[in-house]
């Protein structure tokens, strides 16, 4: 795959590559394994860590026993994959289809692509999109200078209820949903939530949720950005001044871009009960961009065990236990 300029240090995968790393089910497997028992191999029912791998002729769907507990386990077992009876390969390319499209791959590519139902596809990419999901209050606050913007995702009028509608009066496309993005300029990080209305408190609580106290904000004239607790700046998108130096919130707004074209054009619409769900990932995604593509693929399998193996600490040890980089 060739590299994008002005990231030629990022290392990309191949198809060809990809299937040469994985002949095998048993080297899927021992690829999952790796990265989720990156601290040794432990009993998901117990915690205990003296466990015995059962005998391969059996074959039982388990492949491991813990010697505490006494119960069968697998790697899946505590994570989103865990009542999955899909092979690991399946899952391996799943995720590297995923993280390997720009604006994410649809159900149906991935049915075809992989060989599962289109349903089996469309569950398998919720799950992979969880893995970036995380508390409000595990945000790392952004140093700033951060760029904050809201922006509104499809929904039709007629799905949305009568006090919803009112409720939504006055404040952008009512039959739309709201979300707000903040993006750092140091770090590059980008954070998004979906939220119900776009008042002052909803905003502000966001960005005091996601920017450091010294931050310095930039964003457009919305009434709800004033008077804000911070070093605050706006833009006037209607006036001429559209950049003005560094009064500018392009940055978030590439960002819904992109997310924008994907709603379009590969997904043709995200039902709003999913919504979230989908941004989080395209910021997760955002966010890990500039990792080898390997690297990327482990985060979504640590962000897939509840957060036991964060990217974080994935991208600053570089990534993998050795034996997973073959
Ligand atoms: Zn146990």
């Amino acid at each position: 795959m060739a590299n994008a300029p002005g990231r030629s240090f990022r290392k990309g995968l191949t198809v060809i590559e990809i299937m040469d790393m994985f002949p095998t089910e048993e080297s899927a497997r021992k690829w999952f394994e790796d990265l989720i028992w990156a601290d040794g191999r432990h009993c998901p029912h117990c915690g205990c860590t003296e466990t015995t791998e059962c005998n391969k002729e059996k074959k039982h769907p388990m492949p491991y026993r813990c010697n505490g507990c006494k119960q069968y386990f697998s790697a899946k077992l505590g994570t989103v994959m865990e009542d999955s009876r899909l092979p690991y390969r399946k899952w391996v390319l799943a995720i590297y289809l995923h993280m390997t499209s720009l604006k994410g791959v649809s159900s149906m590519k991935l049915h075809r692509d992989i060989g599962v139902t289109q349903k089996t596809a469309w569950f398998m990419l919720q799950r992979i999109r969880e893995a970036f999901k995380r508390d409000d209050d595990d945000n790392d606050p952004m140093g700033g200078p951060v760029e904050v913007d809201e922006t509104y995702m499809g929904g039709k009028r007629k799905n949305m209820s009568n006090a919803r509608r009112k409720e939504a009066e006055g404040r952008g496309p009512v039959d739309m949903t709201a979300v707000v993005g903040v993006k750092d300029r140091e770090s590059n990080r980008v954070n998004a939530k979906v939220v119900q209305s776009t008042d002052k408190a909803t905003l502000q609580g966001f960005i005091i949720d996601n920017a450091a106290s010294d931050a310095k904000v930039y964003t457009d004239e919305a009434g709800a950005y004033s008077g804000m607790p911070f070093d605050h700046e706006t833009v006037c998108h209607s006036a001429c001044e559209y950049v003005r130096e560094m009064a500018h919130t392009n940055g978030i707004e590439s960002f819904w871009a992109v997310l924008k074209r994907a709603h379009k054009g590969v997904f043709h619409k995200f039902s709003v009960k999913h919504l979230q769900r989908y941004v989080t990932d395209f910021a997760g995604r955002h966010n890990v961009r500039d990792a080898d593509t390997l690297d990327q693929m482990g985060c979504i399998v640590g962000g897939m065990v509840g957060k036991r193996l964060t990217c974080k600490t994935l991208i600053a040890q570089n990534g993998l236990p050795s034996g997973a980089r073959k």
